[in-house]
């Protein structure tokens, strides 16, 4: 099956062909027809499955197939949670929009309003939007919703997790009723259940293979290691199998911080990536990463979720993840797109509990190696894991859960660990005050 089969017209058909893709993707195969016919779409998939050019596309198509109203007005309203996130959506409207007369724009939060302000003044057809700053400049009445005919929420589970559902529900009473609604969400959550039956008239429902439990592209091994010999281990690692663009995954925004430097001094240029850093730090920072001049990117977890990074070929779990779902969305990033990927976890003897939680979720054993030169001590005894603030605990994972947690079969009930991760929930809306919570 190819892109002009799907029924999409010869403008996003040019700009398909330009970005060098032939085939649909399982996402896009099932989305592209369901969205062009109009109705509502509930799908479950995660980054790297194609699902952006997946509701791109056939919204675009919708867009430029119904009428035009007199002036400019937003038509199509894309939500995400991240300002990364919203960023590459945006490009991706841009990229297979090029050829149509459509406008379109991205707001966030973390960076002045008066451009935004500015550019939703002058006209838009598409806005993709971090919710906080939305909802910011929909109450100072810069930005009027209710000409919207087709709505994404993208990777819901994630905005629900940073605590946008007020800010969301907020923005949906805003819209007109009849509309097109889309939800894409990585998990299904009994909250992101009763999202879908508020929001969502019949939907089509997707689902696409979980392509990261299978992982069938994705090499995964552990290495055992004492815990103050990671960083030589993965300096060690990267240098002698030649690794050119590594992501390196750690708990807490000072690790990040941290090991970027150690690795830099080792002559291995690498820079951090969270939530502490400015947002044109972040852009100048994974775009050197993308363009192969930075050969380690180190980040947290929120940090990460939503970067656009093609065809990783390494990632690094220097710490493993305490929530292990988050293990499945850090491998994510390698073997996308039909390329393979290897996914490396440096394991000591604090993160059993944790590996075997992995494990459980997997539903397979992971390989576990040991480097020469770099074998763990036997007799290491446990040390409670260092965790941003929360420093509480025991080693094995268990019993360390503060209540709030997503949990998982270990009964972990610790909240990632980006260090400020626990405070978006108390918060009231806007994302967008300063981009705190768009880590
Ligand atoms: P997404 O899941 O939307 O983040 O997309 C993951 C990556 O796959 C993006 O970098 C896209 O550029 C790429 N991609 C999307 N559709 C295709 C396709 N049909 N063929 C090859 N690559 C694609």
């Amino acid at each position: 099956m190819t892109f002009s089969e799907l029924g999409l017209r010869a403008e996003l058909l040019r700009a398909v062909e330009a970005q060098g893709y032939t085939i649909p993707t399982p996402i896009q195969l099932q989305a592209i027809p369901a969205v062009l016919e109009g109705g509502d779409l509930l799908a479950s998939a995660q980054t790297g499955t194609g699902k952006t050019a997946g509701f791109t596309l056939p919204m675009l198509q919708r867009l430029a197939d119904g009428p035009r109203p007199g002036r400019r007005e937003v038509r199509a309203l894309v939500l995400t949670p991240t300002r990364e996130l919203a960023a590459q959506v945006g490009e991706s409207v841009a990229d297979y929009g090029r050829h149509l007369t459509l406008k379109s724009h991205v707001i966030f939060g973390g960076v002045g309003q008066q451009p935004q302000v500015d550019a939703i003044r002058n006209g838009l057809d598409v806005l993709v939007a971090t919710p906080g700053r939305l909802l910011d400049l929909q109450q100072q009445k810069h930005v009027d919703l209710t000409k919207v005919e087709i709505l994404v929420l993208d990777e819901a589970d994630r905005m629900l997790d940073m605590g946008f559902i007020h800010d969301i529900k907020k923005i949906l009473k805003v819209l007109p009723p009849k509309r097109q609604n889309l939800l894409f969400s990585a998990t299904f959550s009994d909250e992101i259940q009763a999202l879908a039956n508020k929001l969502l008239d019949r939907p089509a429902m997707i689902e696409v293979a979980r392509r990261n439990t299978t992982a069938e592209l994705v090499d995964q091994a552990i290495y055992r290691v004492d815990r103050e010999k990671k960083r030589d281990l993965l300096a060690h690692l990267i240098s002698q199998h030649n690794w050119q663009q590594v992501l390196v995954f750690t708990r807490t925004k000072h690790g990040a911080n941290r090991l970027a430097e150690q690795l830099s001094k080792q002559d291995i240029p690498s820079m951090a990536i969270h939530g502490n850093k400015s947002q044109s730090a972040r852009t100048k920072a994974l775009a050197a990463f993308k363009g192969g001049d930075l050969q380690v990117l180190v980040a947290t977890d929120i940090a990460a979720r939503g970067l656009d990074i093609n065809e990783l070929p390494h990632v690094v779990n220097f710490e493993l993840p305490n929530v292990a779902e988050d293990y499945v969305h850090r491998i994510g990033r390698t073997g996308r797109a039909g390329s393979e990927g290897q996914a490396v976890s440096l394991v000591c003897v604090d993160e059993h509990g944790l590996l075997k939680g992995i494990e459980r979720l997997i539903k397979r054993d992971l390989e576990k190696r040991i480097e020469p030169g770099f074998e763990p001590d036997p007799n290491a005894k446990p040390e409670p894991i260092e965790n941003g603030r929360n420093r509480g605990g025991g080693g094995n994972g268990q019993g360390r859960g503060n209540g709030q947690g997503r949990g998982n079969s270990q009964g972990q009930g610790q909240r990632r660990s980006d260090d400020q991760s626990q405070a978006p929930r108390r918060r009231r809306g806007g994302g967008g005050g300063g981009g705190r919570r768009q880590a």
